[in-house]
């Protein structure tokens, strides 16, 4: 089993755009992941091929239609298919490095990437989609918070990393940010490398490490000390 992405969008040659190069490129070329994206405009309307239409009520831009993207998914869907399916919106609940993790472990995940104002209701109900925010300001398109949430599951997906980046200790696994991270030279622009890193003594270390990240999330994130 491998973690298959659907991408339902306007703009199929966005993608695999940055997914294509480094960690999520190569994954890709090994095979541990895969990427169709489908257009919706495919399944538009008339001889132009409308997918969206002024919306009911008054008000400014375009709805996407509810038929023309209820035709896309189920073309792309077929029967029995159990990948949960994604809609980007920052209406949607917020995506987190849990949900990432998990998804990283499953089949993959269906991903639709609205345009205009946004999507009819009716679809995202009919059709069961989760609506997924990447955070809370407004962008043109949802391609962009596709491949944020990909990327984040792509990196996670088992053999992608290699085991010495597993990604364990990194920022949000443990409820924490991460500590700072230093190298080569020991000394720069009179800036020196933390004494605790250079002492060889790993319980040490590991020490010094955790209460950096405790006092970086206090300082910058207390609401993660919340929860
Ligand atoms: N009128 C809408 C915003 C539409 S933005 C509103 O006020 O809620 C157009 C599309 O961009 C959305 O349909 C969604 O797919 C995507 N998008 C915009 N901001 C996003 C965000 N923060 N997270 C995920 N997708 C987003």
């Amino acid at each position: 089993m491998t973690f298959r992405a659907t991408i339902l969008t306007l703009y199929p040659d966005m993608f695999p755009g940055p997914l294509g190069l480094s960690l999520s490129g190569e994954a890709l070329t090994r095979g541990l992941w895969s990427l169709e994206a489908r257009n919706i405009r495919d399944h538009g309307l008339g001889r132009h091929r409308a997918v969206d239409d002024t919306p009911a009520g008054g008000g400014p831009g375009m709805v996407l239609r509810c038929d023309v993207l209820a035709a896309a998914l189920d073309a792309a869907v077929p029967a029995g298919d159990e990948r949960p399916r994604f809609l980007m919106s920052p209406r949607g609940r917020p995506l987190s490095q849990a949900l990432a993790r998990d998804l990283a472990t499953g089949d993959g995940a269906v991903i639709v990437c609205g345009r205009f104002e946004g999507v009819d209701e009716r679809v995202i109900e009919g059709r069961e989609l989760q609506e997924l925010s990447i955070g809370d300001y407004v962008l043109s398109g949802g391609e962009i918070a596709a491949m944020v949430l990909l990327d984040a599951c792509v990196r996670l997906i088992p053999g992608v990393m290699g085991k010495d980046e597993s990604g364990a200790e990194e920022s949000f696994e443990n409820g924490l940010l991460e500590y700072p991270h230093y190298t080569r030279p020991r000394e720069w622009e009179g800036r020196f490398i933390p004494e605790a890193l250079l002492s060889g003594d790993h319980a040490r270390i590991a020490r010094w490490r955790r209460e950096q990240g405790e006092a970086v999330t206090r300082a910058r994130r207390p609401d993660l000390l919340k929860t």
